[in-house]
């Protein structure tokens, strides 16, 4: 009796919760698969305190209906990265405000938001550009391209911070547009990194459209970016394949600094979405 109660609680939630906005995740990245760790699905949650000696250090009890949920769908991703996904929203149940707006290491995508009105308490332009972001990253943008310049890879600027409103009226344009749902590429005002002040676009030369933009991947410049920029604190925000993650397509103008420290963490540890480093590593369980 108990565990038929058990299995019709789950699958009663699983409905519940089911409405969430699935136009997060770009379609048909995953099909069912065997899962790979049983064992290790959280139970229900009056069982989390008999097998918490079992849960890797960034398992939040409090998630654990949502770790189930997600493991049962997207039953290929390993069983902790699955966990460091949920705890960074990828599964996109609710909306949260971040309390660190200000810190390089903030998490900001379509489940996190910026509060209201936040403008970064100091933007210093990158130089020789019309574009600012906060001082520790534009300084070491600086620094990165002129290590480029040097190797003779130019660089150019094509957009960094922007406003609460500036991203509005970008998102509204997306929306008119009518693809978003298909191709999403700018984030909702307060939801977007160049609100921060951390994000840069970038591209190996002048002018901005999408063409370029696109281009920009197969250039010496990027190569250079992919290998090096770590060591300047930048990581590519929206990795090719890993959509159903970020939310974004492959993006790669779209540069976020989060710190020498954290870029080379997420190196060293094999990890390419920023949602699976903060997931595991920064959340506060
Ligand atoms: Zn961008």
């Amino acid at each position: 009796m108990r565990i038929f109660l058990c299995v019709c609680f789950v699958i009663v939630g699983f409905f519940l919760f089911s409405s969430c906005d699935n136009d997060f995740f770009l379609p048909g990245f995953f099909e069912p698969k065997q899962l790979e760790h049983p064992t290790a699905v959280p139970g229900k949650s009056d069982e989390i305190s008999n097998e918490q000696e079992s849960h890797p250090a960034h398992y939040i009890p409090k998630n654990a209906e949502r770790y189930t949920e997600y493991i049962s769908k997207y039953t290929d991703i390993p069983y902790e990265t699955a966990i460091a996904y949920v705890n960074a929203g990828v599964d996109c149940k609710n909306i949260f405000t971040v309390d660190n707006p200000d810190s390089i290491l903030v998490l900001l995508n379509k489940s996190h938001a910026l509060p209201m009105g936040f403008i970064p308490k100091k933007l210093n332009y990158i130089s020789g550009t019309e574009y600012r972001m906060t001082v520790e990253a534009a300084h070491s943008f600086e620094q990165m391209r002129n290590e480029m310049a040097k190797q003779g890879l130019a660089l150019s600027v094509q957009s960094a911070y922007r406003s609460y409103s500036r991203q509005a009226s970008l998102f509204g344009r997306e929306l008119s547009q009518g693809d978003r749902q298909a191709h999403p590429s700018v984030s909702g005002a307060g939801h977007s990194e160049h609100q921060t002040g951390l994000a840069v676009d970038v591209l190996h030369q002048g002018g901005f459209s999408r063409l370029e933009k696109a281009e920009f991947e197969a250039t010496r410049q990027y190569q250079w970016m992919i290998e090096n920029a770590h060591k300047y604190g930048y990581i590519l925000r929206y990795p090719e394949g890993l959509e159903h993650i970020t939310g974004f397509r492959f993006e790669p103008w779209h540069w976020r600094y989060v710190g020498a420290k954290a870029a080379e963490d997420m190196r060293k540890h094999g990890i390419s979405a920023f949602e699976e480093y903060w997931g595991r590593y920064l959340v506060n369980p």
